[in-house]
């Protein structure tokens, strides 16, 4: 079996889908988050950077702007179809009207083909999902729901300020109207056990979703989990230790999801460690020679019960 088959990469399922290439447009909707604007918290997730995640996306310009300009760039040579993809923050969290208004701002261009909008599962109700569901007539709809880990003692201890029940009803929501779920795992969480990564695989497979993104717990500068480290109270994980609970978890999903990636996207000028998070290509040629050698595919070991 050749590696490009042991596990759905997300390339290929958009190749697959849409008949050739697809690139996504990342989006800063100039949005916040209930548990950074003092809702439900003020200081964020112990790992979220300033920017909610999407720090390379270096200034706020209007959504239509970012769009334009990514089309001026040579990124856009690069492909004839894209997704706009709502990336930092919590990109739910507002009126209905604003919602619209901001999404209707990015979709400007023929070659967009899809709309992801990246959200906390708390931040989600039937009027946004029915506005969510409207664009389906015209372009590939999904959204991708933070959940991290199944374990809510975890959650409360990286001040998660949501509940895997929050995840489940959310999920149920986008399933009822048919709109493609992608969930948002971590490796690497203070005080992360082995249990944790094997009954959070076991959620997932619970439930419903079409795709998966895992990356592994890093530390940029400004966060809660900079000064942990800091104070000697976090120890980043390894690369071996990463690629090892990356293996469990493919080996054990359900092997019709799509891995949308296996990486986060670690800001070098922000990043304090680990540093090897900056080499993708350590990452997934890790990850291929394992599966390789061991002869492990996805979902091999997956049962849903
Ligand atoms: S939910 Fe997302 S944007 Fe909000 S604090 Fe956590 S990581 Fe940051």
């Amino acid at each position: 079996m050749e590696n490009l088959k042991r596990y759905n990469r997300l390339n290929e399922f958009l190749k697959e889908k849409f008949g050739e290439r697809v690139l996504k447009i990342c989006i800063d909707g100039g949005f916040t988050c209930p548990n950074r604007d003092g809702f439900k918290s003020s200081n964020g997730c112990i790992f979220c950077s300033e920017k909610g995640s999407g720090e390379h996306i270096k200034e706020f310009n209007s959504i239509t702007s970012q769009v334009q300009n990514y089309f001026k760039s040579y990124k856009s040579k690069r492909a004839n179809k894209f997704i706009a993809y709502f990336q930092n923050f919590t990109n739910t969290y507002d009126t209905l009207e604003n919602l619209k208004k901001k999404y209707d701002s990015a979709l400007i261009d023929n070659r967009i083909i899809a709309l992801a909008i990246s959200t906390r599962p708390d931040c989600i109700n039937e009027d946004i999902v029915k506005l969510i569901k409207s664009y389906s007539y015209k372009y590939y709809v999904f959204v991708e729901l933070g959940l991290q880990t199944s374990n809510d003692k975890l959650g409360c201890d990286i001040n998660r300020h949501y509940s895997s029940n929050d995840f489940t009803n959310a999920v149920n929501m986008l399933n009822k109207y048919n709109i493609d779920v992608v969930a948002h795992i971590m490796v690497g969480l203070p005080n992360e056990t082995e249990k944790d990564i094997k009954d959070t695989v076991n959620f997932l497979n619970q439930h419903n979703i079409r795709g998966l993104k895992i990356h592994s717990t890093y530390i940029v500068k400004n966060t809660i989990l900079a000064d942990m480290f800091k104070n000697n109270k976090y120890t980043p994980i390894t690369l071996e230790y990463y690629l090892d609970r990356l293996v469990y978890i493919l080996t054990h999903i359900n092997p019709d999801i799509v891995i949308h990636r296996i990486s986060g996207d670690a800001p070098k000028d922000l990043l304090i460690a680990p540093t090897w998070n900056l080499h993708k290509k350590w990452i997934i040629n890790g990850l291929d020679k394992i599966l390789k050698e061991q002869n492990l595919y996805q979902g091999m070991y997956y049962a849903k019960s």
